[in-house]
């Protein structure tokens, strides 16, 4: 249902969780400095000889996630990027997530959640943070968490292996 083989995916998660890392490490293959996303960043990652992801990272800031909706048309996958040592703002994400999941241009869309930052010391981890963004109650969409780094690229092809399959 996408005949050329590329699907769009929007890439979202609260400031700071690593979203612009995780999209030029897939792209490129290695981690690069940052600088915060205004607006946002989109780049082809091929995840074989007949599939290529077009992923939108969009603006995390508390002001900029507003205009997330304006990139959901025409969407198949979404990827929420959490920072699992952000225990303060978890509540944040859950609510940003939820809203998300009721609009209507990501209604087929399936939803990959990347637990990043599981290299640091007392990171949550992938059971404490679906706990967190209470995923059990996600009935409408497929999901999946992957434990991530976004800086040795650990976990970041399995979770788009996921999202591949869930096309197929
Ligand atoms: P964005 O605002 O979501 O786009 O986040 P960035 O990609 O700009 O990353 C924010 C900060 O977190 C940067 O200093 C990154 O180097 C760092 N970072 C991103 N992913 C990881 C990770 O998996 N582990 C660690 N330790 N730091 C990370």
């Amino acid at each position: 249902w996408f005949p050329n083989r590329e699907a769009k995916i929007v890439m979202v998660g609260l400031d700071n969780a690593g979203k612009t890392t995780i999209l030029y490490r897939l792209h490129l293959g290695e981690a690069v400095k940052t600088v915060p996303t205004i607006g946002c960043n989109v780049e082809q990652v091929k995840v074989d000889s007949n599939l290529t992801f077009e992923i939108w990272d969009l603006a995390g800031q508390a002001n900029l996630r507003p205009s997330w909706a304006a990139y959901y048309a025409a969407t198949h996958a979404v990827i929420v990027v959490a920072d699992s040592t952000d225990r303060a703002r978890l509540g944040i994400l859950k609510q940003e997530l939820f809203k998300q999941l009721q609009h209507e241009h990501l209604a087929g869309a399936c939803v990959l959640i990347y637990a990043n930052k599981q290299d640091v010391a007392g990171a949550m981890s992938v059971q404490e943070l679906s706990e967190g963004l209470d995923l059990v109650s996600i009935k409408s969409h497929n999901w999946q968490v992957q434990a991530s780094c976004a800086l040795t690229g650990e976990g970041l092809l399995d979770g788009l292996k996921w999202v591949a399959e869930e096309l197929r």
